[in-house]
This record gives structure tokens, sequence and C-alpha cells, in this order.
């Protein structure tokens, strides 16, 4: 790798000519020392200037007393010499401020002005006096004017705009003359320009000379400073060893460690390129964003600080921190680099490990959500780069809940294990295999298609299908997968997990235990569900939640004994919107808490209006077992009403005890010791295991709608399933209801096959409160009283 390294720059301040007369300076430190540095050496000078000036005025007031008047003559040395004194008293105190003082360029500007004060003075004297002497009058005070410049010239060398002022000034006021001037001559002019010239180009290149020296100091001391710095670092942060690089990026300089660590020859580093030793291409991504970083530095002359760098050593990589500040010289000139650094190979390697447990899944010895992440990631890059696809899949076991709930942690752990192995074994290297917590691993194939990747998801579902032996337990869970393709289903890592992740709760909404891919409307559908899921937020607030109830009849006589009481959702925008659709949003969300609450009480303030033997059905959700205050809440609920407790019946669905816990079961009871009355409710659609039956001692069956519209079609299979039902709650001493009864020809048959009540739009569709209450009120019979 070649080095590129730009030609030397200048030194960074710029010191010209206009610098140098006091234009832009600007305002940083060095400026304000540059201007406190000229006005200290012009102040040292001023008590022995004022003396010999004071001297050269007594002088001249003695020289021209005869000429002119010497009225004139007094005040002109009188004043001077008021004005000299005061300069003289103050000079102490402008000593010691210019000593500490921030100088600003006003003030150094107010000296300038001060100087062509004292110029004007002489200038005023040459002016009165030349036209009234005497010619070789005026050629000694030409000569005099023309010592005064030059000594004025070295007085104010250090501050050449002041020094210049004054000496034209000066100048302007002796060589001015029309008439009796010495300039008539053209030698004279030549002389005296060149004269101004010379004191002028003095004066710069002496103030120059200053500023130029205190530049390279301020450098020299911030360099010392980073060196300093680094020393400091070395000492205190055990840095291996110190190294210098010229100004063309080869090693000049290196301590003996380097040289250990390098493991290379001494005269192999000296003399090579610094960036040469410490990368090449081919050592991969991170080495080459390394050696470009270090490079973007060297070629900015920017220091750096603790980069940390993979170098090559033989078969393997040691990892280097440098630190390191550019040099340059006295002019200013860049040179290179000096640095210092160390070996942090072992600190690194530690990192990594941390890194690598951060990326996997302890339990399975599988990547984790991050691992996996990073692994879509790679995949997504090669899908773009080679225009193919990849998938992910995401896979949930079915009942893994109930396993670790029933067999304890220890043989869900297992499973879990065994679940990895039997992922890995049955799809091979081919796949990269991640458990992304809980019982939810992911799959990611990162060269896939709609074909590959569906028959990756059919033969996960049957593989997890098969029983598991754990522990000695024969285990059956199952699972259900959801799956994406990328970048088809989702660019970003993001997306495509959130796409295969919708496809997956989209498989467990509809039963679970298979496979399915995303398509856009499973989006579609999860916005309308997130929408409908923050409109219902509010829906109970915002009274758009009512109840309606269907009237149950007693079979033999139609007889109306209860009701159900249905939740009816009146949305603003769409209408009405059907419990099946938002009950399970509520109970996804916990609002069926809430919700469930309203219910209870709006049922049973209700039923409070009714006749004493007409009956209140309320549904449960399983949810809602969870709430330990729900015993509380009916007990309330019936208080508040004054309503019998066997009036009300609490209909639960088997799906209650799937995911059974202990709290349930004693839910169950709390609740049945309060004389509340169970019906098990769509009986027949789900396991329908007998041994349900017990565990509420439910008072009623539901049979469901599904036996009871087929009771009248179908080859009687329907019709025997009803009549084991009637028989087998006729010997628990329960009760049964036929549910969606809408046809007389329907309610026959299912009178006759002796179900006790019956529920259905034949009867009554779920109705208003107002409705159910005017079909049941107790029109009041007048009573005859029979007189002897
Ligand atoms: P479910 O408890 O089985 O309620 C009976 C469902 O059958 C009601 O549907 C009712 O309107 C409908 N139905 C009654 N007779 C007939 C008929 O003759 N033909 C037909 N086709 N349908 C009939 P709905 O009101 O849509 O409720 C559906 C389910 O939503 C209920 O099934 C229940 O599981 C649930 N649900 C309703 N209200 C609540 C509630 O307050 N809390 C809970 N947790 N679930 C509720
Ligand atoms: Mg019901
Ligand atoms: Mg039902």
């Amino acid at each position: 790798m070649s080095i590129m390294f730009r030609p030397p720059v200048a030194a960074v301040r710029v010191i010209g000519w206009r610098q140098v007369l006091g234009f832009a300076q600007g305002s940083d430190p060095f400026w304000e020392q540059v201007r406190a540095a000229q006005l200290r050496i012009l102040n040292r000078n001023v008590p022995f200037n004022i003396v010999v000036l004071g001297l050269n005025v007594v002088a001249v007031m003695i020289v021209l007393r005869d000429v002119g008047d010497a009225s004139f003559l007094f005040g002109w040395g009188g004043s001077l010499a008021v004005l000299l004194a005061l300069r003289l008293a103050g000079w102490r105190t402008r000593r010691v401020a210019a000593a500490n003082a921030i100088v600003g360029i006003g003030v150094f500007w107010r000296v300038s002005v001060e100087m062509v004060a004292y110029g004007m003075f002489w200038a005023a004297l040459m002016l009165h006096l030349l036209p009234r002497s005497p010619v070789e009058i005026q050629a000694l005070l030409m000569l005099m004017s023309l010592v005064a410049m030059g000594a004025c010239a070295f007085a104010a060398a250090i501050t050449p705009a002041a020094g210049t002022l004054l000496v034209l000034t000066i100048a302007a006021g002796s060589f001015g003359l029309p008439a009796a001037s010495p300039l008539a001559n053209w030698a004279v002019v030549i002389g005296l320009l060149s004269f101004v010239l010379l004191t002028m180009r003095g004066m710069m290149v002496i103030c120059r000379g200053l500023m130029v020296r205190m530049a390279t100091e301020a450098d020299s001391a911030e360099q010392g400073a980073v060196i300093r710095l680094l020393l400091s670092e070395f000492e205190s942060h055990g840095s291996d060893w110190l190294f210098e690089v010229d100004a063309e990026g080869a090693v000049t300089r290196v301590s003996p460690r380097f040289v250990e660590v390098a493991g290379l020859p001494y005269d192999a580093i000296v003399g090579a390129p610094m960036l040469s030793l410490l990368g090449d291409d081919r050592r991969g991504r991170e080495s080459r964003d390394a050696v470009r970083q270090l490079n973007a530095h060297f070629l900015n002359r920017q220091s750096f600080r603790d980069l940390v760098i993979p170098v090559p050593a033989g078969e393997t990589t040691r990892w280097w921190q440098l630190s390191g500040t550019p040099k340059y010289d006295g002019a200013g000139s860049f040179t290179g680099y000096r640095g210092v650094g160390s070996d942090v190979t072992d600190a690194r390697l530690a990192e990594e490990h941390i890194v690598r447990l951060a990326r996997f899944d302890s339990l399975t010895g599988l990547p984790n959500r991050r691992g996996i992440r990073d692994r879509i990631g790679e995949a997504l890059r090669t899908a773009r780069r080679t225009d193919g696809e990849c998938a992910v899949l995401f896979v949930d076991l079915d009942r893994f809940k109930l396993v670790n709930d029933s067999l304890g942690h220890r043989t869900g752990d297992l499973l879990l294990c065994e679940v990895a192995s039997r992922l890995r074994d049955t799809l091979g290297d081919a796949a990269e295999i991640g458990r992304l917590g809980g019982d939810e691993f992911a799959v990611v194939l990162p060269v896939s298609d709609e074909r590959a990747a569906e028959r990756a998801a059919r033969v996960i579902v049957a593989a997890l299908a098969q029983p598991f032996a754990v522990d000695g337990h024969p285990i059956s869970i199952g699972a259900s997968v959801g799956f994406a393709l990328g970048p088809v289903d989702g660019a970003s890592v993001d997306l495509l997990l959130r796409s295969a992740d919708l496809a997956l709760y989209e498989v467990k909404g509809n039963g679970r235990s298979h496979a399915c891919r995303f398509v856009p409307a499973i989006q579609v559908k999860a916005e309308e569900r997130r929408a409908l899921e923050f409109d219902l937020r509010g829906a109970l607030d915002r009274g758009e939640l009512a109840l309606a109830f269907q009237p149950v009849v007693e079979a033999s006589d139609e007889r109306v004994v209860g009701f159900e009481a249905l939740l009816r959702w009146q949305h603003p925008k769409l209408g009405l919107v059907p419990p099946l659709k938002f009950i399970p949003i509520a109970e996804e969300t916990g609002l069926i808490h809430v919700i469930g609450r309203w219910v209870i009480e709006e049922a049973c303030r209700w039923a409070a209006r009714w006749p004493n033997d007409v009956r209140i059905a309320v549904n449960l959700s399983p949810v809602q077992f969870d709430n330990v205050e729900l015993a509380a809440i009916v007990e309330a609920a019936l208080a508040d009403n004054g309503i019998d407790a066997d009036r009300l019946e609490l209909e639960i669905t088997e799906s209650l005890f799937l995911n059974e816990k202990p709290a349930t079961i004693a839910m169950l009871a709390s609740l049945k010791a309060l004389g509340i009355r169970f019906a098990l409710d769509d009986f027949g659609t789900g396991y329908s295991s007998l041994g349900y039956l017990q565990k509420a001692e439910f008072s009623r069956i539901k049979i469901d709608r599904s036996f009871v519209a087929r009771a009248t079609l179908d080859n009687g299979e329907s019709v025997a399933i009803i009549r084991a039902i009637v028989g087998l709650a006729g010997n628990l001493g329960m009760l049964t209801t036929a549910e969606g009864t809408e046809t007389r020809a329907e309610f026959e048959v299912i009178r006759d096959l002796g179900c006790d009540h019956v529920q259905g739009y034949l009867f009554g569709r779920p109705m208003s409160p107002e409705a159910a209450t005017a079909l049941v009120r107790v029109v009041p019979v007048p009573r005859l009283v029979l007189v002897r």
C-alpha cells in the first residue's frame, strides 16, 4: 500500500505586511500576545527616549533662541516638556498594564495617534521657524529633522505603523515647504525618499522578526505540550512503544518494543511505509477501514488517539492501539508524525468473546435475536448484491407453555434444546437457525425463493409435529411457521422481521400448526387491527359500547327464562364491529378487564329490573380469570343490584382450561362459593374433553350452533352428537341449551332430543336492554277477592 502524503504546507499563521502594520491580525491569543510584547518593548525604552528627546529640545531652543519669536519657542518647548513629563510620570503604570493586559488592536492604534502628536510638534516647529530662518539655519534644521526621523524610527521600530506615521509627519512638516524647500533639488528628494523608505522597511523587518519568532515559539510550545501529553500517556496507559514517521509516512525511529511486537528486523521497519506495516488489503474490511482512517488523519495532518488497528503477525492477527501527533519544524513545515502504541490483542479478544456471548443464546447455543439480526442483515446484503432472495422463517412452538407449566422449566429447557437440534438436523447447513427467546425460533435461508422457503416451512411444521421424548416424557407440541422473503417482503432487517412476525401471527390466529407466507394483506389487517385497538381504548368512555340481550326460552313451553348478555361496539366510523373482531384485541391488550367488569355490572343492572326467575348469562374471557379481583367484582355487582347469585350464569369456553393455571381453578372455586352457576359455551367445537366438565362443576352445557344448524340437514351425525351431549348432561345433572336455533324445524328436532333450553333467532335476536325488559315485564294482574 502506498502512502499518499501531501507536499509540505507553509506555517499555519500568515505574517505578511498587513499583519506587521497591524491589519488583519484577528483577536486570537497569539496576536494579543504579540501586541502586548510590542507595547512592552516600546514602553521599556520610554524613559531613555524621553531624556534624550528632552536634551535635544533644550539644544534646539538654545540654538534657535534668536530665530523667530521667543514666545512661540518657549510655548512650544514648554508644552512639549509638559507632555513628555506626563508621559514619563505615567510610564510605570502603563508598563504594568501592558504586561498584564489583553491588548486589543484599539490600544495599538491609540499609541499610533500619540506618536503622530509628537511628530506634529516637530512639524509645527519646522513650519514656524523654517520660513523665518536664514539659509544656514534652515540647513541645520533640516539636518536635525533627518536626525529626528532616524531617531524616531529607531525608537518606534517595533510598532511600524506608529513609527511610519511619526516619520511621515516629521518629513511632511520639515520638507513640505514650497519656496525655501531644499526639495527643489532632485538629488535631495531622492535622498529623502530613500531615507523614509529605508526607515520604514527597517521597522517592518524588525517587527516581522519579532512576530515570526513569537509564532515559532508558540508552535513549539504547542508541540512541546503534545509531546509531554504523549509521554505522560506512554507512562500512565502502559503504552508499549514510541514511533516516528517522516513527512512521506516512512518510519524513521521506533523503540525496541515495537521491533519485538512487529516480529520484523529493525532494518526492515525503519524506512518502510508505516501503513504497510499495519495492514494489507487481504485482511478484511476492518483492517482496510482502520488503515484508511489512519491515512485520512495523516493526509489532514490531524492528531489521532487510541486508534485500534488489526495488524498481520504471521498467520495470526494482533491488535495495536495507536496515538500520534503531527510534527512541524521551526519554519512550520510538516515533518511527519510522532506517537505511541501498545498491543491490545488480549483486551480485544476478551471483548470479542463478550460480543459473541451477547449474540448467542446460552441455553441452545444458537444465535440469539441480535445474532439472527446480524445474519439477516448479511443475507439481505447478499440478496441485493446478487439480485436474489433470502428468507426468514419465524417458528413458534404451539403447546410449549403447557409443557413448561405441567412438567416444569427443566423439562421445558431440555425440550427447547431438542427442538434446536431437530431443526438443525432437519434443515442442514444451508440454514441459519436462531432462538429469538421463549419458544420462538427463527430460521434464515440466505439463498432462497418462495418455493424453497415454503418447503422449508412445511418441513419444520412436520418435523416438530413428531413427538419428543424428554426426560422420559413423551411430548407432543407442534409448531406454527410464518415466513417472509427479503427484500420483497421487507428491505431492511426490521421490516423483514416484522413481516415474518405478522405472518406467524396470522398462522396463530388461524388455528396454528401450519405455515404461512407474509402477504401485504396481512399487513393491512395488522394495521386495521392496530387502528381498532387504538379506538377501542376510548370506546367505553365515549359510550360506544352497549349490551344486547338475547332471550333464552324453555324448550317445553317457549317461555323466556333468561337472557344472554352480548357486547356491542358501535364504532363512529365503522358502524357495528362484531365482538369476534374486537374481543380478541381487548383480550390481548388487557382492555378486557375494564370492559368485562363493565359488562358484568351493566348486565346485573338490567337484570335487577326483571322478574326474579329470569336469569342473566354473561360471557367471560379466560384472560379475565387473571384478575384476582374478578370474584370481588362479581360479588359487588350482585350486591349493588340486589340480585341473587343463582340468577347469574357465567359462560366460559374450553380455552380457559388449555393454559390452565392453579389460580384459574382457585378463581372458579371462589366464584362458585358465591353461588354463581357456570355454563360451558360452544360445546363441541373445541377439545370437548369430558374432564373439563367436572373442573368447574358446570350447571349447563351450551351446544354449539354448528350442530343445531346441521341437525335437520346431515345424515343424523349431528343429531347423534346432540343426543349424546343431552344424555351426558342429564347423567351429570346439567342442563342443556341449544345455541343458534333459527327455524322451527331445528327447534322441533332439538326439543324432541331433550334439550332443556333454546336460544336463537327463532325466539329473538340480541335486542336492546329496553326491548328485553319489555319482553319479560310482569303485567300486574288484578287480584279477585272472593267474598264469602
Ligand atoms: P356466544 O357466547 O356463543 O354468543 C352467541 C353468538 O351467537 C352471538 O354472537 C349471537 O348473536 C349469535 N347467535 C345467537 N343466535 C343466533 C342464530 O340463531 N343464528 C346465528 N347465526 N347466530 C346467532 P355475537 O353477539 O356476535 O357474539 C359472538 C361471540 O362473542 C359470543 O359467542 C361470545 O363468545 C363473544 N362475546 C359476546 N359478548 C361478549 C362479552 O361480553 N364478553 C366476552 N368475553 N365475550 C363476548
Ligand atoms: Mg355465550
Ligand atoms: Mg356460544
